[in-house]
């Protein structure tokens, strides 16, 4: 499915928020300016990279992953032309994601580039290289164990661990981009999306199959919005120190501490409404942004600082597509459920949440497995 060239094959997937590009670099000894140019950096222009702990030999080759924001997606065009690289990219590629409707008059029209975009089926590529890696690649997908250490499930040839076989389908796969697409597979050529209604269009009986409207983008559009956060990856580090029970309204605080009607005190009511019982202009006026960078330890830090609107929002964030994904799951009587995408990455968080509410909520039925590779 990927764009052959003289060292090998790559494939783009433009996204939302994200573009990936994989590449698969033959061993040969040709000269190649791409191969270059990859391999001898691992950060390209302001956001790109190249995450070397993805890279995995496979027969006579290697491969590569390197992500970049979609929109730099202009400066990224001006990289490939500036380092001379049309040349061995040609005059076509392949591409999944919106972004290969979105760009392709850019592809084709910018002065010097020229080069047509094939667009190939998202769905069907993420589900084709989902299998390829958890048919042929070891370790690429892990779960927690009950002390919430990694432990890794492989797939190949239907491994056998402790005896019991592990088998790949069916299986659910959610994939939590800036969106979430959840699909059920049923074998290596058939799978279908599936998901709830949209509600808001219920009138028109219209079955939307959108995973949940809540996804990684939702997530990184709050946390820009609504704090100092100057990258994902910081506002995912920054969660690992917040409390979502400051701002999350929790049965407890509706019942006084109690329990009611089996619920337990600590369960989520209501996501971010406690903030409703503040009184922000009191609590608030006298702090600046520097105050809270400083961690001055005042109402104004312990109740709203950035950490725990951090941790507020991937928890809400999380605990719906987790929600949904179960649901769903065990209504199409599904033991496997496979969570990928980049809301995932270097969010440790999420991956737990996944794994053990998966557990938790289909009473041992289901397991929430995370991928490693992005797709
Ligand atoms: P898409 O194909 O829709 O872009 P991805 O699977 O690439 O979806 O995931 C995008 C999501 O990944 C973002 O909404 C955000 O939650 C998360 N993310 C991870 N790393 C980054 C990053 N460096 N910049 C922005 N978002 C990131």
């Amino acid at each position: 499915m990927g764009t052959t060239t003289v060292n090998g094959t790559f494939g783009l997937d433009i996204g939302g928020t994200l573009t990936k590009i994989v590449f698969y670099q033959e061993e040969n000894n040709l000269k190649s300016m791409l191969v270059d140019f990859i391999k001898t950096k691992t950060e390209y222009g302001s956001t790109g990279k190249r995450d070397k702990h993805l890279s995995f030999k496979f027969n006579n080759g290697t491969f590569h992953f390197i992500v970049f924001e979609t929109r730099r997606m202009h400066s990224a065009i001006q990289m490939i032309l500036s380092n001379s690289l049309v040349k061995e990219i040609g005059t076509s590629v392949n591409a999944t994601g919106g972004g290969s409707y979105k760009f392709e008059e850019e592809f084709k029209n910018a002065k010097g580039l020229g080069i047509e975009i094939c667009k190939i089926d998202e769905i069907k590529s993420l589900i084709k290289g989902l299998n390829f890696l958890l048919n042929r690649v070891d370790d690429e997908a892990f779960e927690f164990d009950d002390e919430g250490k990694k432990r890794f499930c492989n797939f190949i040839n239907g491994d056998i661990p402790n005896g019991v076989r592990n088998n790949l389908f069916p299986y659910l796969l959610v994939n939590v981009g800036t969106g979430v697409s959840i699909v059920k597979v049923e074998n290596e050529e058939s799978f279908q999306r599936i998901s709830g209604i949209n509600f808001f269009e219920l009138i028109t009986v219209v079955q939307k199959k959108l995973g949940s409207g809540l996804g990684g983008g939702t997530f990184w559009g709050l946390a820009k919005l609504l704090t100092q956060a100057k990258s994902f990856e910081e506002a995912i580090e920054l969660c690992s120190l917040g409390k979502e029970s400051k701002v999350d309204m929790t049965v407890g605080d509706i019942y006084g501490g109690n329990s009611y009607a089996g619920l337990n005190p600590d369960m989520t009511a209501s996501f971010f409404a406690k903030i409703t019982s503040l009184n922000l202009d009191d609590d608030c006026k006298n702090f600046t942004d520097a105050d809270v960078c400083k961690g001055k330890p005042d109402l104004f830090f312990v109740y709203f600082n950035n950490i725990n609107l951090y941790l507020g929002l991937l928890h809400m964030v999380t605990n719906n597509i987790g929600q949904i994904s179960t649901l769903l799951a065990k209504e199409h009587s599904i033991e496997n459920i496979f969570y990928a995408g980049n809301f995932l990455r270097k969010n440790e968080i999420s991956q737990k949440a996944f794994s053990d509410g998966t557990k938790f909520w289909s009473g041992g039925k289901t397991k929430g497995i995370e991928i490693i590779n992005y797709l």
